[in-house]
Protein backbone atom coordinates (compact mmCIF):
# COMPACT_ATOMS: atom_id res chain seq x y z
CA UNK A 1 0.00 0.00 0.00
CA UNK A 2 1.39 3.57 -0.91
CA UNK A 3 1.98 5.40 1.74
CA UNK A 4 0.09 8.90 1.87
CA UNK A 5 1.29 12.59 1.97
CA UNK A 6 -1.49 14.78 2.62
CA UNK A 7 -0.28 18.86 1.58
CA UNK A 8 -2.86 21.63 2.81
CA UNK A 9 -2.38 24.79 0.85
CA UNK A 10 -1.27 25.40 -2.61
CA UNK A 11 0.54 28.34 -1.81
CA UNK A 12 4.28 29.21 -2.11
CA UNK A 13 4.61 26.81 0.77
CA UNK A 14 2.05 23.70 -0.12
CA UNK A 15 3.27 24.32 -3.76
CA UNK A 16 6.69 23.69 -3.54
CA UNK A 17 6.48 20.73 -0.63
CA UNK A 18 4.45 18.63 -3.74
CA UNK A 19 7.34 19.60 -5.92
CA UNK A 20 10.09 18.32 -3.43
CA UNK A 21 8.65 15.67 -2.32
CA UNK A 22 7.90 14.41 -6.07
CA UNK A 23 11.70 15.51 -6.63
CA UNK A 24 12.79 13.65 -3.51
CA UNK A 25 10.88 10.27 -3.98
CA UNK A 26 12.31 9.63 -7.93
CA UNK A 27 15.58 10.29 -5.53
CA UNK A 28 15.45 7.70 -3.42
CA UNK A 29 13.31 5.37 -5.87
CA UNK A 30 10.27 5.28 -3.96
CA UNK A 31 8.00 7.12 -6.36
CA UNK A 32 5.87 4.43 -6.79
CA UNK A 33 5.17 4.04 -3.29
CA UNK A 34 4.14 7.54 -2.56
CA UNK A 35 0.82 9.26 -2.78
CA UNK A 36 0.91 12.85 -2.79
CA UNK A 37 -2.45 14.80 -2.18
CA UNK A 38 -3.24 18.73 -2.31
CA UNK A 39 -6.15 20.18 -0.59
CA UNK A 40 -6.46 23.96 -1.70
CA UNK A 41 -9.64 26.05 -1.90
CA UNK A 42 -8.91 26.65 -5.75
CA UNK A 43 -6.66 25.25 -8.85
CA UNK A 44 -4.78 28.13 -8.47
CA UNK A 45 -1.03 29.15 -6.62
CA UNK A 46 -1.85 32.86 -6.37
CA UNK A 47 1.24 35.08 -6.37
CA UNK A 48 0.37 37.59 -3.16
CA UNK A 49 3.50 39.93 -3.24
CA UNK A 50 1.90 41.18 -6.47
CA UNK A 51 -2.07 41.93 -5.16
CA UNK A 52 -0.92 45.33 -4.77
CA UNK A 53 -0.46 46.11 -8.58
CA UNK A 54 -1.84 47.81 -11.23
CA UNK A 55 -3.57 45.05 -12.78
CA UNK A 56 -4.04 41.80 -11.56
CA UNK A 57 -3.77 39.38 -15.02
CA UNK A 58 -1.12 36.42 -14.56
CA UNK A 59 -1.21 36.87 -10.86
CA UNK A 60 -2.74 32.94 -10.37
CA UNK A 61 -0.05 30.03 -11.82
CA UNK A 62 -2.76 26.95 -12.72
CA UNK A 63 -1.63 23.94 -10.05
CA UNK A 64 -2.80 21.39 -12.96
CA UNK A 65 -0.08 22.27 -15.35
CA UNK A 66 2.44 20.58 -12.24
CA UNK A 67 0.03 18.35 -11.27
CA UNK A 68 -1.45 16.25 -13.20
CA UNK A 69 1.96 15.19 -15.26
CA UNK A 70 3.23 14.75 -11.69
CA UNK A 71 0.54 12.14 -10.52
CA UNK A 72 -0.57 14.63 -7.28
CA UNK A 73 -3.89 14.54 -6.93
CA UNK A 74 -5.59 18.05 -6.12
CA UNK A 75 -8.81 18.43 -4.06
CA UNK A 76 -10.68 21.70 -4.32
CA UNK A 77 -12.06 22.64 -0.82
CA UNK A 78 -11.53 23.45 2.56
CA UNK A 79 -9.51 21.59 4.84
CA UNK A 80 -11.74 22.16 8.56
CA UNK A 81 -10.69 19.71 10.60
CA UNK A 82 -7.51 17.87 11.36
CA UNK A 83 -7.59 14.86 13.82
CA UNK A 84 -4.09 14.20 14.71
CA UNK A 85 -4.67 11.05 17.00
CA UNK A 86 -6.21 9.38 13.71
CA UNK A 87 -4.47 11.40 11.16
CA UNK A 88 -7.41 12.53 9.36
CA UNK A 89 -8.29 15.84 7.72
CA UNK A 90 -12.10 16.73 7.18
CA UNK A 91 -12.51 18.87 4.17
CA UNK A 92 -15.27 20.71 2.27
CA UNK A 93 -15.92 20.76 -1.05
CA UNK A 94 -18.91 21.72 -3.50
CA UNK A 95 -19.78 17.75 -3.94
CA UNK A 96 -19.60 17.50 -0.18
CA UNK A 97 -17.47 16.66 3.04
CA UNK A 98 -15.23 14.06 2.32
CA UNK A 99 -12.19 13.00 5.21
CA UNK A 100 -8.43 12.28 4.12
CA UNK A 101 -6.46 9.71 5.91
CA UNK A 102 -2.99 10.74 6.50
CA UNK A 103 0.58 9.31 6.90
CA UNK A 104 2.23 12.56 7.13
CA UNK A 105 0.88 15.62 6.83
CA UNK A 106 2.48 19.22 5.67
CA UNK A 107 0.63 22.21 6.79
CA UNK A 108 0.90 24.97 4.98
CA UNK A 109 -2.55 26.94 4.93
CA UNK A 110 -0.85 30.13 5.28
CA UNK A 111 -1.77 33.31 6.39
CA UNK A 112 -4.64 36.30 6.42
CA UNK A 113 -5.51 39.41 7.09
CA UNK A 114 -6.44 39.79 11.00
CA UNK A 115 -9.57 41.12 11.95
CA UNK A 116 -10.30 44.13 13.55
CA UNK A 117 -13.12 45.19 16.34
CA UNK A 118 -13.39 48.59 14.68
CA UNK A 119 -17.27 50.04 13.88
CA UNK A 120 -17.71 49.77 10.07
CA UNK A 121 -14.78 47.36 9.59
CA UNK A 122 -17.00 45.99 6.42
CA UNK A 123 -16.34 48.43 4.83
CA UNK A 124 -12.35 48.18 4.24
CA UNK A 125 -10.82 46.61 1.50
CA UNK A 126 -8.03 44.72 1.39
CA UNK A 127 -5.22 42.78 -0.71
CA UNK A 128 -4.95 39.60 0.91
CA UNK A 129 -6.33 37.40 -1.56
CA UNK A 130 -6.99 37.34 -4.87
CA UNK A 131 -10.89 37.70 -4.37
CA UNK A 132 -10.60 40.92 -2.23
CA UNK A 133 -8.31 42.40 -4.87
CA UNK A 134 -10.55 41.76 -7.48
CA UNK A 135 -13.09 43.10 -4.61
CA UNK A 136 -11.17 46.60 -4.76
CA UNK A 137 -10.33 46.37 -8.48
CA UNK A 138 -14.45 46.24 -8.58
CA UNK A 139 -15.12 49.39 -6.69
CA UNK A 140 -12.32 51.24 -8.29
CA UNK A 141 -14.38 50.70 -11.86
CA UNK A 142 -17.87 51.74 -10.27
CA UNK A 143 -15.84 54.69 -9.27
CA UNK A 144 -13.99 55.45 -12.51
CA UNK A 145 -17.44 55.06 -14.27
CA UNK A 146 -18.93 57.55 -11.92
CA UNK A 147 -16.23 59.62 -12.81
CA UNK A 148 -14.92 59.57 -9.46
CA UNK A 149 -17.43 61.74 -8.34
CA UNK A 150 -19.24 62.38 -4.77
CA UNK A 151 -17.87 62.70 -1.37
CA UNK A 152 -14.83 60.59 -0.84
CA UNK A 153 -14.08 59.52 -4.24
CA UNK A 154 -10.96 60.98 -5.03
CA UNK A 155 -9.04 60.18 -1.64
CA UNK A 156 -7.47 56.66 -0.66
CA UNK A 157 -6.73 56.00 2.85
CA UNK A 158 -4.04 52.81 3.28
CA UNK A 159 -4.49 51.94 6.69
CA UNK A 160 -1.04 50.31 8.18
CA UNK A 161 2.83 51.26 6.40
CA UNK A 162 4.35 47.86 6.43
CA UNK A 163 5.57 46.60 3.23
CA UNK A 164 2.07 45.70 1.74
CA UNK A 165 0.52 49.14 2.96
CA UNK A 166 3.87 51.01 1.26
CA UNK A 167 3.52 48.89 -1.83
CA UNK A 168 -0.26 50.00 -2.14
CA UNK A 169 -0.08 53.84 -1.28
CA UNK A 170 2.30 54.12 -3.90
CA UNK A 171 0.36 52.01 -6.85
CA UNK A 172 -3.12 52.95 -6.08
CA UNK A 173 -2.62 56.52 -7.72
CA UNK A 174 -1.91 54.70 -11.24
CA UNK A 175 -4.41 52.21 -10.95
CA UNK A 176 -6.79 55.26 -10.51
CA UNK A 177 -5.54 57.14 -13.76
CA UNK A 178 -5.67 53.81 -15.85
CA UNK A 179 -9.52 53.23 -14.85
CA UNK A 180 -10.30 57.18 -15.40
CA UNK A 181 -8.71 56.73 -18.85
CA UNK A 182 -10.01 53.48 -19.54
CA UNK A 183 -13.66 54.92 -18.54
CA UNK A 184 -13.31 58.07 -20.52
CA UNK A 185 -13.73 60.33 -17.07
CA UNK A 186 -11.98 63.84 -16.83
CA UNK A 187 -9.45 64.73 -15.10
CA UNK A 188 -8.94 63.87 -11.30
CA UNK A 189 -7.03 64.98 -8.49
CA UNK A 190 -6.69 61.72 -6.40
CA UNK A 191 -5.28 62.19 -2.85
CA UNK A 192 -3.17 59.51 -0.99
CA UNK A 193 -3.39 58.87 2.68
CA UNK A 194 -0.82 56.38 4.64
CA UNK A 195 -1.66 55.86 8.17
CA UNK A 196 0.40 54.42 10.60
CA UNK A 197 0.17 53.52 13.94
CA UNK A 198 4.02 54.11 15.24
CA UNK A 199 5.53 56.94 15.26
CA UNK A 200 7.85 56.87 12.24
CA UNK A 201 6.92 55.21 8.19
CA UNK A 202 9.60 52.35 7.73
CA UNK A 203 11.19 52.09 11.48
CA UNK A 204 11.93 48.29 10.02
CA UNK A 205 14.06 49.64 7.65
CA UNK A 206 18.08 50.74 8.17
CA UNK A 207 17.84 54.72 8.46
CA UNK A 208 19.13 54.87 4.77
CA UNK A 209 16.58 53.00 3.70
CA UNK A 210 13.80 55.04 5.54
CA UNK A 211 14.87 58.41 4.44
CA UNK A 212 14.78 57.01 1.10
CA UNK A 213 10.97 55.77 1.46
CA UNK A 214 10.05 58.46 3.29
CA UNK A 215 11.45 61.25 0.87
CA UNK A 216 9.68 58.86 -1.94
CA UNK A 217 6.58 59.24 -0.49
CA UNK A 218 7.06 63.06 0.40
CA UNK A 219 8.06 63.47 -3.31
CA UNK A 220 4.80 61.41 -4.84
CA UNK A 221 2.59 63.69 -2.60
CA UNK A 222 1.58 60.96 -0.37
CA UNK A 223 0.25 62.31 3.10
CA UNK A 224 1.41 60.39 6.02
CA UNK A 225 -0.07 60.39 9.40
CA UNK A 226 1.90 58.45 12.56
CA UNK A 227 0.74 57.68 16.19
CA UNK A 228 -2.88 57.67 14.31
CA UNK A 229 -5.42 54.97 15.10
CA UNK A 230 -8.70 53.90 13.61
CA UNK A 231 -11.38 54.63 15.49
CA UNK A 232 -14.80 54.11 13.06
CA UNK A 233 -15.09 53.46 9.27
CA UNK A 234 -18.23 54.64 7.36
CA UNK A 235 -18.94 54.68 3.76
CA UNK A 236 -17.66 57.33 3.29
CA UNK A 237 -15.30 58.46 5.82
CA UNK A 238 -13.13 57.22 8.30
CA UNK A 239 -12.34 58.56 11.91
CA UNK A 240 -9.55 58.56 13.86
CA UNK A 241 -8.58 58.10 17.31
CA UNK A 242 -8.63 61.92 17.66
CA UNK A 243 -11.46 62.59 16.59
CA UNK A 244 -9.97 63.66 12.74
CA UNK A 245 -12.62 63.37 9.89
CA UNK A 246 -11.17 62.01 6.57
CA UNK A 247 -13.62 61.73 3.91
CA UNK A 248 -13.25 58.82 2.11
CA UNK A 249 -14.94 55.84 -0.43
CA UNK A 250 -12.16 53.44 0.09
CA UNK A 251 -10.06 52.56 2.85
CA UNK A 252 -7.50 49.57 2.10
CA UNK A 253 -6.55 47.83 5.36
CA UNK A 254 -3.05 46.41 5.00
CA UNK A 255 -2.11 46.44 8.94
CA UNK A 256 -1.55 42.82 10.51
CA UNK A 257 -1.83 39.28 9.44
CA UNK A 258 -1.93 36.03 11.39
CA UNK A 259 -1.10 32.36 10.60
CA UNK A 260 -4.34 29.84 9.30
CA UNK A 261 -6.74 29.18 12.13
CA UNK A 262 -5.41 24.97 11.38
CA UNK A 263 -2.60 25.67 13.27
CA UNK A 264 -5.22 24.94 16.19
CA UNK A 265 -5.68 21.31 15.73
CA UNK A 266 -2.00 20.85 16.48
CA UNK A 267 -0.41 21.41 19.91
CA UNK A 268 2.35 23.34 20.21
CA UNK A 269 3.95 26.47 21.08
CA UNK A 270 3.09 29.41 19.02
CA UNK A 271 4.08 32.64 18.62
CA UNK A 272 2.46 36.20 18.38
CA UNK A 273 0.85 35.34 14.85
CA UNK A 274 0.22 32.55 15.87
CA UNK A 275 2.26 30.65 13.72
CA UNK A 276 3.31 26.97 15.25
CA UNK A 277 7.07 27.15 16.42
CA UNK A 278 9.01 24.01 14.97
CA UNK A 279 12.47 23.07 14.53
CA UNK A 280 14.87 24.01 11.67
CA UNK A 281 13.48 20.56 10.39
CA UNK A 282 10.25 21.99 10.08
CA UNK A 283 8.84 19.47 12.74
CA UNK A 284 6.27 19.96 15.52
CA UNK A 285 7.41 18.78 19.08
CA UNK A 286 4.51 15.80 19.80
CA UNK A 287 3.73 15.12 16.48
CA UNK A 288 6.31 13.03 14.83
CA UNK A 289 3.82 13.02 11.35
CA UNK A 290 3.69 16.59 10.61
CA UNK A 291 5.65 19.02 9.35
CA UNK A 292 4.65 22.87 8.80
CA UNK A 293 6.05 25.48 6.56
CA UNK A 294 5.97 28.81 5.24
CA UNK A 295 3.41 31.26 6.65
CA UNK A 296 2.11 29.07 9.19
CA UNK A 297 5.49 28.29 10.76
CA UNK A 298 8.30 29.71 12.71
CA UNK A 299 11.20 28.36 12.51
CA UNK A 300 14.84 28.78 13.08
CA UNK A 301 16.56 30.11 9.90
CA UNK A 302 20.38 31.17 11.47
CA UNK A 303 22.55 30.59 14.62
CA UNK A 304 22.17 34.37 15.29
CA UNK A 305 18.44 33.27 16.43
CA UNK A 306 16.81 34.37 14.08
CA UNK A 307 13.56 33.73 12.86
CA UNK A 308 11.73 33.27 9.59
CA UNK A 309 9.08 35.39 8.71
CA UNK A 310 5.78 36.05 6.69
CA UNK A 311 7.28 36.26 3.38
CA UNK A 312 7.81 34.29 -0.13
CA UNK A 313 11.28 33.89 0.45
CA UNK A 314 10.69 31.79 3.06
CA UNK A 315 7.65 29.88 2.13
CA UNK A 316 9.12 28.80 -1.60
CA UNK A 317 12.56 27.82 0.78
CA UNK A 318 10.01 26.21 3.65
CA UNK A 319 8.01 24.31 0.92
CA UNK A 320 11.21 22.96 -0.60
CA UNK A 321 12.56 21.73 3.22
CA UNK A 322 9.12 20.68 3.86
CA UNK A 323 8.73 18.20 0.56
CA UNK A 324 12.46 16.59 1.01
CA UNK A 325 12.07 16.12 4.92
CA UNK A 326 8.84 14.48 4.72
CA UNK A 327 9.70 11.90 2.29
CA UNK A 328 12.84 11.33 4.35
CA UNK A 329 11.10 10.43 7.15
CA UNK A 330 8.44 8.55 5.72
CA UNK A 331 11.16 6.21 4.38
CA UNK A 332 13.28 6.36 7.97
CA UNK A 333 16.57 8.75 6.07
CA UNK A 334 17.85 11.77 7.17
CA UNK A 335 16.40 15.28 7.50
CA UNK A 336 18.22 18.28 6.09
CA UNK A 337 18.09 21.53 8.38
CA UNK A 338 17.20 24.64 7.52
CA UNK A 339 19.04 27.57 7.09
CA UNK A 340 19.18 30.72 5.60
CA UNK A 341 21.54 33.32 6.07
CA UNK A 342 21.22 35.90 2.95
CA UNK A 343 17.99 37.76 4.28
CA UNK A 344 16.93 40.41 1.66
CA UNK A 345 13.80 42.19 1.23
CA UNK A 346 12.50 44.26 -1.84
CA UNK A 347 10.11 47.17 -2.47
CA UNK A 348 7.96 48.45 -4.85
CA UNK A 349 7.71 51.99 -4.55
CA UNK A 350 5.64 52.90 -7.56
CA UNK A 351 6.67 54.46 -11.03
CA UNK A 352 10.50 54.41 -10.77
CA UNK A 353 10.90 53.64 -7.61
CA UNK A 354 11.97 50.20 -5.78
CA UNK A 355 14.23 49.57 -2.97
CA UNK A 356 16.48 46.54 -2.33
CA UNK A 357 17.68 45.63 1.43
CA UNK A 358 20.22 43.15 2.30
CA UNK A 359 20.69 41.25 6.34
CA UNK A 360 18.41 41.82 9.39
CA UNK A 361 19.04 45.46 9.58
CA UNK A 362 17.59 45.88 5.98
CA UNK A 363 19.97 47.88 4.57
CA UNK A 364 20.08 50.26 1.23
CA UNK A 365 21.44 48.13 -1.39
CA UNK A 366 19.92 49.67 -4.63
CA UNK A 367 17.01 52.51 -5.23
CA UNK A 368 15.53 54.16 -7.56
CA UNK A 369 14.69 52.92 -11.10
CA UNK A 370 17.30 49.93 -10.32
CA UNK A 371 16.17 49.11 -7.10
CA UNK A 372 12.53 48.82 -8.64
CA UNK A 373 13.54 46.58 -11.35
CA UNK A 374 15.23 44.40 -9.19
CA UNK A 375 11.93 43.78 -7.56
CA UNK A 376 10.23 43.40 -10.52
CA UNK A 377 12.76 40.59 -11.47
CA UNK A 378 11.91 38.77 -8.29
CA UNK A 379 8.29 39.01 -8.37
CA UNK A 380 7.39 38.89 -11.89
CA UNK A 381 10.09 36.21 -13.17
CA UNK A 382 11.69 34.35 -9.96
CA UNK A 383 9.18 33.96 -8.20
CA UNK A 384 7.22 32.05 -10.38
CA UNK A 385 7.72 28.53 -11.08
CA UNK A 386 9.02 27.16 -14.58
CA UNK A 387 8.37 24.23 -17.00
CA UNK A 388 7.10 21.29 -15.19
CA UNK A 389 10.45 19.02 -15.16
CA UNK A 390 12.46 22.26 -14.55
CA UNK A 391 10.52 23.01 -11.35
CA UNK A 392 10.52 19.42 -10.41
CA UNK A 393 14.47 19.95 -10.34
CA UNK A 394 14.55 23.58 -8.97
CA UNK A 395 12.67 22.41 -5.38
CA UNK A 396 16.10 20.59 -4.50
CA UNK A 397 16.29 22.00 -0.68
CA UNK A 398 19.57 24.15 -1.29
CA UNK A 399 19.73 28.43 -0.97
CA UNK A 400 21.99 30.56 -3.09
CA UNK A 401 25.42 30.33 -1.57
CA UNK A 402 26.00 33.45 0.27
CA UNK A 403 28.00 36.31 -1.39
C1 LIG B 1 -0.35 42.07 -0.76
C2 LIG B 1 0.79 41.20 -0.31
C3 LIG B 1 2.09 41.57 -0.66
C4 LIG B 1 3.15 40.78 -0.26
N1 LIG B 1 4.41 41.14 -0.65
C5 LIG B 1 5.44 40.34 -0.35
C6 LIG B 1 6.75 40.67 -0.80
O1 LIG B 1 6.98 41.68 -1.46
N2 LIG B 1 7.76 39.81 -0.49
C7 LIG B 1 7.54 38.68 0.24
O2 LIG B 1 8.49 37.93 0.48
N3 LIG B 1 6.32 38.35 0.68
C8 LIG B 1 5.26 39.15 0.42
N4 LIG B 1 4.02 38.83 0.87
C9 LIG B 1 3.87 37.65 1.74
C10 LIG B 1 3.80 36.37 0.93
O3 LIG B 1 2.82 36.49 -0.05
C11 LIG B 1 3.49 35.22 1.87
O4 LIG B 1 4.55 35.13 2.80
C12 LIG B 1 3.35 33.93 1.12
O5 LIG B 1 2.28 33.98 0.22
C13 LIG B 1 3.15 32.79 2.09
O6 LIG B 1 3.10 31.59 1.38
P1 LIG B 1 2.32 30.35 2.00
O7 LIG B 1 2.34 29.28 0.98
O8 LIG B 1 2.84 30.06 3.36
O9 LIG B 1 0.85 30.87 2.22
P2 LIG B 1 -0.20 31.44 1.19
O10 LIG B 1 0.44 32.07 0.03
O11 LIG B 1 -1.12 32.23 2.06
O12 LIG B 1 -0.93 30.14 0.67
C14 LIG B 1 -1.74 29.37 1.53
C15 LIG B 1 -2.71 28.59 0.69
O13 LIG B 1 -3.46 27.75 1.56
C16 LIG B 1 -4.84 27.87 1.26
N5 LIG B 1 -5.62 27.58 2.45
C17 LIG B 1 -5.82 28.37 3.53
N6 LIG B 1 -6.64 27.76 4.40
C18 LIG B 1 -6.96 26.56 3.85
C19 LIG B 1 -7.79 25.49 4.27
N7 LIG B 1 -8.47 25.52 5.42
N8 LIG B 1 -7.90 24.42 3.45
C20 LIG B 1 -7.23 24.37 2.28
N9 LIG B 1 -6.44 25.36 1.84
C21 LIG B 1 -6.30 26.44 2.62
C22 LIG B 1 -4.98 29.31 0.78
O14 LIG B 1 -6.16 29.47 0.02
C23 LIG B 1 -3.71 29.47 -0.04
O15 LIG B 1 -3.89 29.01 -1.35
C24 LIG B 1 2.93 39.60 0.50
C25 LIG B 1 1.62 39.24 0.86
C26 LIG B 1 0.56 40.03 0.47
C27 LIG B 1 -0.84 39.61 0.86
Amino acid sequence: MKKKLVIIGGGFAGFWSAMSAVRQSREINRENELEIILINPDNYMTIRPRLYEVSLEGLRVPLDKYFIPLGIKQVSGKAEIIDPEVRIVTVSTDQGVHRYGYDYLILASGSQLKGMNIPGFQYTFNLDTYQNAQRLEDHLIRLAKADFSGDGARTFVIAGAGLTGLEAATSIEEKANLLRKKYAGSGADFKVILLEKEKEIAGMYAKDAQTYIVSTLQHKNITTMTGTYVKEINQDQIILKDGTAIQTQTVIWCAGMVASSLTSFLNGKRDASGRLMVDQFLKLAGHPEVIVAGDVASVPVDTDGHISLMACQFSIDLGKWAGHNAVNDLFSLPLKAYMNESYVTCLDLGQNDGLFTTGWERKLLYQGAEGKSIKTRITRELIYPGEVEETVKASSPERPVKV
